[in-house]
């Protein structure tokens, strides 16, 4: 049985758990009503009020009372994540996007200055580069945050807030956290970091100095595609506020079915990420030795511009550079089609992180193409690498340029 010890992510003599042993322990436990060893799925909306209820805050995050509140399927995945983050805390919302939108807008005010990189997950780019400066008169400025010089120059009095996306979605560019973090702190700024690309397997954020770290639940995490959900780990000081502001208050819960799918998926990341990392590493060496393939941008490779960087920053001897590549091809528009249309394992989809690959076709008509290096602005493909066999991965790309270009 799952002991105390256990959920606090220690052996009996103190040893620190394995991630292995965390991500199958942690959040898991015995149902005090069946002696269920696996914990239901608690949909009710709304729990039995006290006798007097007149001393309850109804805003409370902390006790059972309505499901917008917070509901114990959110806080099991909450406890997992937190340990595997290294943080005292994490919120689990509806998305990745609401924990991107929650970071922001519960920590950024009227007049503050937030800086961010030039590639991040769409989102990101529109709500720091449009929405809330327009909506909510709070300054913003896009830096190219691979070279650490650029997030200096960008400082100001009023800057609260640094977000790094690394590896960026989808151009593969990688940031020093740990040199991110130094040079927020010497502003009196927060460092954010969405680690969504690396999950905690491979990089874990709060180590390197970051103090907040947001994942798309939605990929890796959950690993299985068929669940939405993003986290935000920090201290408990800043998830109180995001909690009251973002999921009280917009109402970005998560719902209990998909934080118990994500919590059941979780299970295997540590299995599931040595499988992507390793079949995503062979598959961009492969492509960089193919005449019709441009160029390829993948951390692990030692071409990779930031490469150096992202060894650094692995957590963990077996860790590795994560599932997901960028290529190019020498083509013209329809030759990128004609290539997509011949593929049969790997399916042509938008999303990351499952267990199927995928991929999608971007870069030609994207409104932030100005922002990506000269080699993307072609065209490109995102690649994400899924579980199945390396090699049938390779004869399907093989295949699939043979018959196409
Ligand atoms: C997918 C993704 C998100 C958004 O997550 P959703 O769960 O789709 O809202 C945020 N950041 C990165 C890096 C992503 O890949």
């Amino acid at each position: 049985m799952t002991s105390d010890l256990v959920h606090h992510g220690e052996s009996f003599d103190g040893t620190p758990l394995g991630f292995a042993t965390k991500s199958i322990h942690l959040g898991n436990g015995v149902d005090a009503e069946t002696g269920a060893i696996r914990r239901p799925i608690t949909l009710a909306n709304a729990y039995a009020l006290p006798y007097d209820p007149s001393d309850i805050n109804w805003s409370s995050s902390d006790v059972n009372l309505y499901t917008r509140n917070g509901h114990p399927n959110q806080r099991y995945l909450e406890a997992k994540l937190a340990n595997l983050e290294g943080t005292e805390d994490a919120v689990v919302l509806a998305s990745g996007v609401a924990a991107l939108a929650a970071t922001f807008t519960t920590l950024l005010n009227r007049g503050d200055h937030a800086i961010f990189s030039d590639t991040t997950y769409i989102a990101a780019y529109r709500l720091l580069n449009q929405i809330l400066p327009e909506k909510y008169g709070i300054e913003t400025s896009i830096v190219d945050t691979s070279d650490p010089k650029n997030i200096a120059d960008a400082i100001r009095p009023n800057t609260k807030l640094v977000h790094i996306e690394t590896p960026a979605n989808p151009t593969l560019k990688v940031t020093d956290i740990e040199a991110a973090a130094k040079l927020a702190h010497g502003a009196g700024a927060l460092l954010s970091v969405d680690n969504t690309f690396n999950s905690p397997f491979n990089v874990r954020p709060i180590d390197l100095g970051a103090d907040i770290v947001i994942e798309s639940l939605t990929k890796y995490i959950n690993g299985h595609g068929d669940a939405l959900g993003g986290a935000i780990a920090t201290r408990k000081e800043l998830t109180d506020q995001i909690r009251f502001t973002y999921q009280v208050n917009y109402g970005g819960i998560i719902s209990p079915f998909n934080a118990w799918l994500i919590n059941r998926g979780s299970v295997t990341l540590p299995l599931r990420m040595r499988q992507h990392n390793a079949s995503a590493l062979a598959i961009a060496k492969h492509l960089e030795s193919l005449p019709q393939v441009r160029f390829v941008a993948y951390p692990g490779l030692e071409s990779h511009p930031h490469h150096e960087v992202a060894v650094r920053q692995l957590a963990r001897p077996d860790a590795g550079f994560g599932g997901v590549l960028a290529f190019g091809l020498d083509t013209d528009h329809d030759g990128h089609n004609r290539f997509v249309s011949k593929l049969n394992v790997i399916t042509s989809a938008v999303s990351l992180g499952h267990d199927e690959s995928l991929i999608v076709f971007l870069g030609e008509d994207d409104e932030r193409q100005y922002l990506y290096p000269e080699e993307f602005h072609r065209g490109f493909f995102r690649l994400a690498v899924g579980l199945e066999d390396t090699d049938d991965l390779i004869r399907d790309i093989d295949h699939a340029l043979a018959a196409a270009l």
